[in-house]
């Protein structure tokens, strides 16, 4: 297999470079065994995230500096306004200063203690502002997006008959929205189909649910539905974007996956009164409804990535195409993934590949910690430690899947990049039955996974292996 030619030519560069092993290991130590406390410049090859690490055009760069910095009423709102009316289709949108801005207005807007909110897996940021304004998150993902080695197309549809069960075992009344993430996230980036939006949307309107589309990576998903979806195929990404935005009332933007920007995001929606609502807690926590916590030259580059990531068909293919070129690799390294490939990443089963250690000694932590010792790869955890514990009764959240993610940031790195992290991780996949696993020295109470901090397990009691 191969990537697609690239639909660029690089015209700015930046250095990085590969530390020696003793220095990647202390390294590691003084970051506590946590790949997010690690300082950039020893990293490598960085996959922690493709959120805001993207490389932006030379016409975002241009239109930056066209930004209005005006604090009122900034001609560049009006552009980005005008973006999200075009691509995504709702006619009206606060700017925020990045996706969980956008979610905490609409949890504030919306949700009142006792509610319910369903949605497709959870996501972190997500799942937490609808628990800190007292609300309950109920997962109606299929059950085959807990399962590393389901095959469906579609792993990220809702599950009807969840989300029915749940209208029927509490008052609808309770049930202010539901979140569609499009692709999943969590579940290794699997896409939700048009058939399956329509029937949520249909489901919800009869019963006065709003649906929200949280739609960080919609442009992917907009691909995979036309390369799977029966009907799909002779249409371009930019119209299935629309006709998915079509079936969902309100969408929470992180503008820093799909629209290429280093930072921004926006809450957009159909309903008049809702963006009156928002648009006063737009004021308390971001700033004025015109910027949202942004300059106005972020405004242009956001408005600018949002135009540009449906102008062709290419930008998106290429860079699947880079994501499934790296899963290929791996998997024929027999390296445990998660099936079928994604769109931002890939997903390490971490259980499988890690089979020795008990979910306690947090097998994905470890796995993370180890790939940057052996490669200076930074990945990221996706299985206890991101999952954090319950606000009220301070249980830990057990998902099932355990995951290292390989998150391929837009336009940044070339095939020689992944070939090497491949080969970096083939590594650490023979040395495995000698890994020890992690426990939490630091851990603190809010989306612990970015902060913690950990140490090495002891192999026999007495005996710190180091
Ligand atoms: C990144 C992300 C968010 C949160 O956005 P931030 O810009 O990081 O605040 C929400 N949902 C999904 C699916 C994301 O990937």
């Amino acid at each position: 297999m191969k990537i697609l030619t690239e639909p660029y030519k690089i015209k700015m560069v930046e250095s990085i470079r590969l530390l020696s092993k003793e220095a990647r290991e202390k390294a590691l130590r003084e970051a506590g065994y946590n790949t997010f406390l690690l300082m950039s410049q020893d990293v490598y090859i960085d996959l922690l995230t493709d959120s805001g690490t993207n490389a932006m055009s030379d016409s975002q760069w241009a239109w930056m500096m066209m930004g209005d910095e005006a604090y009122a009423g900034s001609r560049s709102y009006y552009h980005l306004l005008d973006a999200v009316q075009q691509v995504y289709g709702y006619p009206f949108m606060v700017p925020t200063h990045q996706g969980r801005g956008a979610e905490h207005i609409l949890s504030k807007c919306l949700i009142k203690p006792g509610d319910f909110v369903p949605g497709n897996m959870y996501f972190t940021t997500t799942r937490l502002h609808q628990e800190l304004e007292g609300g309950t998150f109920v997962d109606v993902s299929m059950d085959g997006a807990h399962d590393p080695r389901n095959e469906s197309l579609f792993k990220g549809n809702v599950d009807m008959k969840k989300l029915e069960n749940l209208t029927k075992k509490v008052s609808i009344d309770r049930i202010p929205y539901i979140t569609i993430g499009a692709p999943v996230n969590m579940a290794g980036g699997q896409p939700v189909s048009m058939q399956n939006l329509r029937q949520v949307s249909e489901f919800c309107r009869k019963r006065r649910i709003r649906v929200v589309l949280d739609a960080a990576r919609a442009v992917e998903n907009a691909y995979f539905i036309q390369e799977r979806e029966p009907g799909y195929a002779s249409k371009s990404v930019r119209e299935i974007l629309r006709e998915m935005c079509s079936w969902m009332d309100i969408c929470t933007m992180s503008a820093k996956k799909d629209a290429f920007a280093n930072i921004g995001g926006f809450l957009a929606m159909h309903d008049e009164g809702l963006y009156e609502e928002a648009k006063n807690f737009c004021v308390v926590y971001e700033g004025l409804h015109t910027y949202g916590g942004l300059a106005g030259r972020d405004l242009e580059a956001l408005a600018q990535g949002i135009r540009e990531s449906v102008e062709r068909d290419d930008w998106v293919a290429h860079r699947i195409s880079q994501v499934r070129y790296l899963w290929q690799n791996l998997k024929d390294m027999g390296i445990p993934l998660v099936h079928p490939c994604g769109g931002h990443a890939v997903f390490i089963d971490a259980k499988a590949f890690l089979s020795h250690l008990p979910q306690e000694q947090l097998p994905a932590q470890t796995l993370a910690a180890q790939i940057y010792a052996d490669s200076g790869v930074r990945s990221m955890e996706r299985g206890i430690v991101s999952a954090g514990r319950d606000l009220q009764s301070g249980e830990e959240h057990r998902p099932s899947l355990e995951l290292v993610r390989l998150a391929i940031p837009r336009r940044v790195y070339t095939q020689t990049h992944l070939d090497y992290v491949a080969e970096g991780i083939e590594k650490t996949f023979r040395r495995r039955e000698e890994i020890p696993g992690l426990r939490f020295v630091y851990e603190p109470k809010y989306l612990r996974f970015f902060q913690a901090r950990f140490e090495l397990q002891k192999k026999e009691v007495g005996a710190t292996v180091e």
